[in-house]
């Protein structure tokens, strides 16, 4: 049995928390461990805060998060229409940030590699970027409960 769930809304702070929740809430059909959850949390928070600080430098864009729930995965996609990144290679790399005078640690994609099974991103210079991101869920702590 497939499960989808698209929604869309603005690049602004505010709505990083509502965004995370929403799919941690989707994923729950799943029955996740609830560190599987906070890991699905931390991940997708990093990925909307970079549509958020990055993608827009004039303002505001819209963010777009697609979720699949099949087989057991939850299959995410978070995507932007903004300036896209100008060296994906070195981005993906831990510490490296275009924002070191604003407090950024350069950490994102690597807490996103490091909470999911796999981080692929879609980079379109001038077009917007997509971060692609899977994770297998066990439900360990049901598993628990049993024994
Ligand atoms: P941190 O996530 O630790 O606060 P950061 O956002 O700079 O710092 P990463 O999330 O790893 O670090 O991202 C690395 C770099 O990739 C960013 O500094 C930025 O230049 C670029 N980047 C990431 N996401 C986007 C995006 N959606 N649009 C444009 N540039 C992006
Ligand atoms: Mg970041």
């Amino acid at each position: 049995m497939e499960k989808k769930l698209t929604f869309i809304f603005d690049s602004v702070s505010g709505n990083e928390s509502f965004a995370r929740n929403v799919v941690a809430s989707f994923c729950l059909s799943l029955n996740p461990s609830v560190d599987e959850i906070i890991d699905i949390k931390t991940a997708v928070s990093e990925a909307v805060t970079n549509v958020i600080v990055h993608a827009y430098p004039e303002g505001v864009g819209k963010v777009k998060i697609n979720v699949t729930l099949k087989n057991s995965r939850v299959y995410i996609s978070v995507k932007d229409s903004g300036k896209g990144i100008e060296c994906i290679s070195k981005a993906i790399e831990p510490f490296f940030t275009t924002k070191a005078d604003e407090e950024r640690t350069g950490m994102g994609f690597t807490v996103m590699e490091s909470f999911m099974d796999n981080v692929s991103v879609k980079n379109n210079k001038g077009k917007g970027v997509t971060v692609y991101m899977v994770k297998k869920i066990l439900g360990t702590d049901k598993c628990e409960t049993m024994a």
